[in-house]
């Protein structure tokens, strides 16, 4: 590992083990090391190759980024081996188990902090007893949230007032208490873990909650892969009126430096002859995992739209055998119509393709961002984790997406959506005056992305006031 020259930061990361946290996480870490800090993140040897990828991309970096590797404690944790991030774990108590397995990497932490004295550690939401590590070593912990502060302060609302509790069924709208706006909301729609006496699978989850937040308020501050322009009511709440505590907005943190295009999907080229705004995106994220009924309905939902589409389903194709979630001769109908790309899609290229006029997406908040800058509006089909918040801040703040209609938080699989309502939802997005309105309004916020992250911009502006507070932490502490 490099030495660090005078003047420098040395920061650890150490993103949780799963697409949506160790994507941001990357681009931190690169962009902490773009403007002359040393960043080094810490992974899992699974991860090690798709983080080498990752950095390979960015030859332009002031300082190289180092990693170094732990080992998944799985045995420990009671979870089949070769379950190494959370998209494979294949059922909600496995998912459980993954979670819970976050607890068991302290005394790997522990080693590495001792032995590199780092000036800090940005570490993920879901590992709480870092800020305790650090301080071990008087070291500050800034949290990695991955989500808005929208949703954070809704979620944080609902943890502490409990309206839930209030009402006669789990449907009866209530409205959200304690935020800059009017935000109804349903007991169907609160995540498992915001529950206080929810006895599923997730319990564990719901203690780890309150321990999440209540360490917070020990930490040094928060990291906010959102723009202050985007949401500038509840990046000033969270800080000011639910938690207390520091906050940096210093995204769209994939903004920054996409550096080369080394290689170009199928997807794209297929892209490149179809008209400005004319196909739809439909994925779901590295998590969610429809059943064959669902899937069926998408299928059908969106055939039935008459649009264009590219959908990623998390299925691999096995040759001579029928897929029972597709309808009969689909993918023949579909020839020159539609893609199905199975696996992994090249998102943000995707996203950004003039191609492209709507998304329809689970609402996961690098999608919701991604979108956002691409200048693509959405159609909100949220599954689990915070993404009923962000459905609301799409759809009723922001006025950048339609709901398709899913009512209840459900891991892994979602709420059932039937196909009218999908097609009914893709044809507004696609086509009229409303999808105008809202592909215009999405754009003015894609344009305050690119000048938040240019010299001058507010989440630049934020990203050098850290720099110097850490600067000034670390100096303190040496006197
Ligand atoms: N992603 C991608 N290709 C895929 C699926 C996902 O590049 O086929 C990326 C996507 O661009 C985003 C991340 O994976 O950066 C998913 O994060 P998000 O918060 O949207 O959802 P999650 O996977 O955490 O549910």
């Amino acid at each position: 590992m490099a030495t660090k020259t005078q003047n420098q930061l040395h920061v650890f990361f150490f993103p949780f083990m799963a697409q949506g946290h160790l994507i941001p996480a990357i681009e931190m870490a690169k962009l902490f090391a773009l403007r002359g800090q040393r960043s080094t993140i810490i992974t899992t040897p699974y991860f090690t190759p798709f983080l080498t990828k990752s950095l390979e991309k960015n030859r332009n970096l002031h300082t190289p980024v180092d990693i170094l590797t732990i080992k998944i404690p799985s045995s420990e944790a009671g979870f089949p081996k070769g379950i190494e991030s959370l998209d494979m774990a294949p059922t909600p108590q496995v998912q459980g188990k993954f979670f819970e397995a976050s607890g068991l990497f302290e005394p790997q932490i522990d080693e590495l902090l001792e032995l590199y004295r780092p000036d800090c550690l940005v570490a993920d939401i879901f590992f709480p007893w870092a800020t305790d590590v650090a301080a071990k070593y008087g070291i500050p912990r800034l949290i990695f949230h991955g989500s808005s502060n929208f949703a954070m302060c809704c979620n944080l609302s609902v943890f502490r007032s409990k309206p839930y509790k209030h009402v006669s069924s789990e449907y009866e709208p209530f409205i959200i208490p304690n935020l800059p706006d009017k935000i109804e909301f349903t007991a169907s729609r609160v995540a498992d873990f915001i529950k206080e006496d929810s006895e599923t699978e997730t319990d564990h989850f719901t203690k780890m909650y309150k321990v999440m937040k209540e360490v917070e308020l020990r930490s040094y501050g928060i990291l906010v892969n959102s723009f202050y322009e985007l949401e500038p009511a509840y990046a000033d709440h969270y800080p000011k009126v639910i938690q207390g505590i520091k906050t940096w907005q210093i995204g769209p943190l994939f903004l920054y430096d996409k550096g080369l295009n080394l290689e170009e999907h199928e997807c794209l080229k297929w892209l490149h002859c179809k008209k400005p705004n004319s196909v739809v995106y439909v994925s779901f994220g590295s998590v969610a995992n429809f059943n064959d009924e669902q899937l069926m309905e998408i299928a059908t939902g969106l055939e039935a739209s008459g649009q264009q589409f590219i959908w990623v389903v998390r299925r691999e194709k096995k040759e001579g055998v029928s897929e029972e979630w597709l309808p009969e001769g689909f993918e023949e109908r579909m020839e020159g119509k539609g893609v199905i790309v199975r696996g992994w899609a090249p998102q943000i290229p995707i996203l950004e393709h003039e191609a492209i006029g709507g998304f329809l997406t689970h609402c996961g908040w690098n999608s919701t961002l991604e979108s956002i800058c691409a200048g693509v509006p959405m159609v909100t089909w949220p599954v689990s984790a915070e993404q009923f918040c962000n459905e609301k801040l799409v759809s009723e703040i922001l006025r950048v997406g339609i709901e398709v209609g899913a009512k209840k938080w459900k891991v892994l699989v979602g709420d059932f959506v039937k196909r009218d309502a999908i097609e009914r939802a893709v044809t507004r997005l696609m086509k009229g005056d409303e999808a105008e309105e809202m592909r215009s309004r999405v754009k003015e916020l894609a344009d305050k992305a690119r000048n938040a992250i240019l010299d001058g911009g507010s989440s630049v502006l934020d990203l050098d006031a850290l720099f110097h507070d850490l600067k000034n932490a670390s100096a303190t502490r040496k006197e």
